[in-house]
């Protein structure tokens, strides 16, 4: 999928390296994420202290990772990366912590997927820096304690809901970061273009923030696609013209909706007719996985209002049958 909005190949990954902005001031949107940060980190650092545990929940490409990068650019420290599913044994998360630095960072993605082996030796190292392992097996096991140097972990999660309370409560700061504005993913946009060296004009800009479904990771993946098309089908320059054709071509629509999310939609209205539909039977109908759906296709969707959330499953809205030019259901419906 050209939109979906997890990093599709290490190509693009290297993309998005060198994209993602390295200090706070630099990091777009998110007010409130910044300035909590800015206030902790700066005691952190007057103290000559470690900074607090950080969790960071929401959609998938709206700046977790940059963030944590930001982090331990802005503490002077190193940041070492991993994520849930890759610390498969307790052996593999004690060879990263012992390996820390006094105030490095340890940025753990996906930290709802972590094994409890491994969640059990994360909690005394959060706690009181220190880890217990077991030596030798049998009656000659033994644990031993090992300390570790004061260290930040920074958690991603796409939902906060998914991690285990114990590990929740581990964390000084919590917080959430929301879907972009407009007017927010057009700088991104603008500033993507001007290191990436491509001519935009605002409108242009504009046009591809109105249609990155809030996501600084959709908005410099279509920047990206956008900028060939101008090079190959005009002179080069992205005008709002050309942002539209080729965000035609790309099949995405004037609300941003992609294939995943009209297919989600029409399914929800062609053979559910409109809902209530769990989210068992929407996967089933359309193909995706719960959590993709869950994680990735709807909360846009559902914070927009094209979906709603009910206890008894998801239902379309007027707006929808709207978008979609189809006539809305008759009322009575409850
Ligand atoms: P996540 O870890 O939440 O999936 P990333 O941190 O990898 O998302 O961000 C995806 C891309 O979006 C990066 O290339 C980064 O450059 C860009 N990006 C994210 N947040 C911002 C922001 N606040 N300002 C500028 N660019 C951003």
């Amino acid at each position: 999928r050209i939109i979906s909005a997890a990093p599709a190949s290490p190509q693009e990954e290297a993309v998005e390296r060198a994209l993602r902005p390295q200090k706070l001031a630099d990091y777009i949107g998110q007010a409130k994420v910044r300035e909590q940060l800015d206030i902790f980190m700066g005691a952190a650092r007057k103290r000559g202290e470690a900074l607090d545990h950080v969790l960071l929940f929401g959609p998938p490409g709206l700046g977790k990772t940059t963030l944590a990068h930001i982090i331990a650019h802005e503490m002077g420290v190193n940041l070492r990366s991993t994520s849930g599913p890759v610390l498969e044994r307790a052996g593999d998360l004690a060879a990263l912590l012992t390996n820390l630095e006094r105030g490095d960072v340890l940025f753990i993605d996906e930290i709802h997927r972590l094994s409890p082996v491994v969640e059990e030796i994360l909690y005394p190292a959060l706690e009181d820096y220190q880890i217990d392992i077991m030596i030798g097996e049998g009656p000659a096991a033994r644990s031993v304690k090992i300390d570790l140097q004061p260290f930040t972990l920074v958690g991603a999660t796409t939902r906060a809901g998914m991690l285990t309370n114990p590990l929740r409560d581990r964390f000084g700061i919590v917080s959430r970061l929301e879907f972009y504005t407009t007017e927010e993913l057009t700088t991104i946009v603008q500033r993507s273009a001007h290191l990436l060296q491509a001519g935009i004009e605002r409108d242009g800009a504009l046009e591809i923030a109105r249609r990155s479904r809030g996501t600084p990771r959709i908005a410099n993946r279509l920047l990206r696609r956008v900028r060939d098309y101008a090079e190959v089908r005009a002179d080069g320059r992205i005008t709002i013209d050309v942002a539209d054709a080729a965000l035609k071509m790309l099949d995405v629509d004037p609300l941003g909706f992609d294939v995943m999310d009209r297919k989600l939609l029409e399914a929800i209205i062609h053979r559910f007719g409109g809902g209530p539909v769990g989210l068992d039977n929407l996967a089933a109908a359309i193909g995706e996985e719960r959590d993709t759906i869950e994680d990735v296709i709807e909360p846009f969707l559902i914070q927009h209002g094209y979906v709603q959330r009910t206890p008894r499953g998801r239902i379309a809205s007027a707006a929808t049958y709207a978008h979609l030019g189809l006539a809305p259901p008759q009322s009575g419906r409850d």
